[in-house]
């Protein structure tokens, strides 16, 4: 460490003025993903690249003397991803933000440390739409959703990121430069390197700007707010809507995040549902209302206590926040483990079911909201921070519910990535021949693994 200390001035020297920062007040700011995870470990410096050439003169330095590097986007990942490693580089891109629209090819070319909200926002002026909404989409990269492969509230009917990729400029670990795919709609050329680094988590390369393809703006939604007796009954209706139409939103709530999101923002919800569902049809014309109508028959047929129809975009919205507010209103109750497990979504029922199984077993409250129209589910375990008795009980919770997953045929993370926090669970879920594809991958592309090491497998 102290060779390397020694010579940060010739990193220094090979970047813009003011990149490199060593102050340790500033390096504190960029230890920790939104995990503020305890195990994360003290960076050399960081570097704040301004463009593709500082990213790339950080890595040949980086690969010179064998030292980590750790990507950073905006940092609002919840999987620990970002947490800087001891004797590292964190490399934030968060200064690379330009957003380009290209109104001929309805692409967006954009550098990675650009919000999502600042797309949604540029393609907007055009009439068009990014649709990928992380429900962080006003405070995560564009780079960290590449990276993680983000999905969202919309991903239901829309995708996730890589659906909207098709372009990337890469910095790999020697320094190379490569630019993958571009603003065409159509390319086969060569092997599929472009969606390699999709949900590669920092692991394989640096992404220094990408190209994202741009859909009409989104035509106004209905919605549909149902409240139920039970999870169950809640779980059972998605899957029956799911049987028969796609909705552009079908989100789950369960009896505990409504009321944490209630005790944080008054917004009137039921606080006696056992669980709340917000669904959206954007159908064009009839076929809107249609949407919805066969919506609620389906909520109705599965014992739903109330359901509630506006045409009203801001009123819809407000639902639409009430569920985006569900991970700040969780945090205020305590110490938090996050799930991310999915399931194919005719197994949701089984996956809820077990999930509270799960909680009294191991006398820990698991809240869950879902992206329910997925399969997707976010059950966060809470315990009182300090109790470590209770922490362990958390621990083996948190394993247990991805367990489940596995057994269910899921996945132990639909859109957060594996990080730092899930990559004990990992080779249970893909198994020994795909971990060692995984790690020849890994050694051909970054043979001294020196990006995001620790991260990701
Ligand atoms: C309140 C809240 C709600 C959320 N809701 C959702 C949701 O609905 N859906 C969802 O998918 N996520 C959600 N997230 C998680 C998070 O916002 C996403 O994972 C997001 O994609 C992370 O982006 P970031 O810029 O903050 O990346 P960071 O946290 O900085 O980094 C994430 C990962 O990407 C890597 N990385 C970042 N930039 C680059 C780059 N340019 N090149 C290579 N690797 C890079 C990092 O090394 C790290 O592994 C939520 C988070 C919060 C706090």
């Amino acid at each position: 460490m102290g060779n390397a200390a020694a010579n940060l001035d010739t990193l220094d020297a090979d970047l813009s003025p003011g990149a490199l920062a060593t102050d340790p007040d500033v390096v504190e700011k960029y230890r920790r993903d939104w995990t503020q995870s305890d195990a994360a470990g003290m960076p050399l410096g960081v570097v704040r690249a301004r463009d593709a050439d500082d990213v790339q003169a950080a890595v040949r330095w980086a690969a010179a003397h064998g030292i980590p590097i750790v990507p950073r986007g905006a940092g609002s990942g919840l999987s620990g991803g970002s947490c800087a490693v001891d004797g590292c580089i964190v490399l934030s891109l968060e200064r690379m933000r330009t957003v380009e629209i290209d109104v001929g090819t309805r692409t967006a070319v954009v550098e990675p440390g650009a919000l999502n909200v600042e797309v949604k926002r540029a393609a907007a002026e055009h009439g068009l739409w990014y649709p990928p909404d992380p429900s962080s989409f006003e405070i995560c990269s564009i780079g960290g959703n590449v990276a993680t492969n983000a999905g969202g509230l919309c991903c239901v009917k829309y995708g996730v990121t890589t659906d909207y990729v098709l372009g990337l400029d890469v910095v790999l670990a020697d320094g190379t430069f490569v630019r993958l795919g571009g603003q065409r709609i159509k390319d086969v050329a060569g092997l599929s390197l472009l969606k390699l680094f999709v949900g590669s988590e920092g692991t394989l390369g640096i992404v220094t700007r990408a190209v994202l393809r741009l859909v009409p703006a989104q035509p106004p939604a209905a919605t549909l707010v149902a409240t139920f007796a039970t999870v169950e009954g809640a779980a059972n209706a998605v899957v029956a809507i799911g049987a028969v139409l796609r909705a552009s939103m079908m989100e789950l709530m369960d009896a505990a995040s409504i009321n944490a999101v209630e005790d944080y923002v008054t917004m009137g919800l039921d606080r006696s549902a056992g669980a709340m569902l917000i669904a959206q049809s954007d159908a064009p014309g009839a076929a809107r209302g249609e949407e919805v109508e066969l919506m609620q028959r389906e909520c109705e047929a599965h014992g739903a206590k109330e359901c509630f129809v506006t045409d009203d975009p801001a009123e819809g919205e407000l639902f639409a926040a009430a569920r985006r507010a569900a991970f700040p209103a969780i945090e205020r109750r305590g110490a938090l483990m996050l799930e991310d497990v999915g399931v194919p979504v005719p197994l949701l029922p089984e996956l809820l079911g077990g999930i509270a199984d799960i909680a009294a077993r191991n006398r820990v409250e698991i809240p869950v909201v879902a992206h329910a129209g997925d399969g997707n589910t976010h059950p966060i375990v809470v315990y009182p921070p300090g109790d470590d008795e209770a922490r362990d009980r958390a621990a083996l919770a948190f394993d247990e519910v991805m367990a489940l997953a596995i057994r269910l045929g899921g996945t132990i993370t639909g859109e957060h990535g594996i990080g730092r926090l899930k990559r004990a669970a990992l080779p249970e879920q893909l198994g020994p021949e795909v971990m060692a594809l995984t790690h020849r991958v890994k050694a051909a592309l970054d043979p001294q693994g020196i990006l995001n090491p620790g991260a990701g497998f």
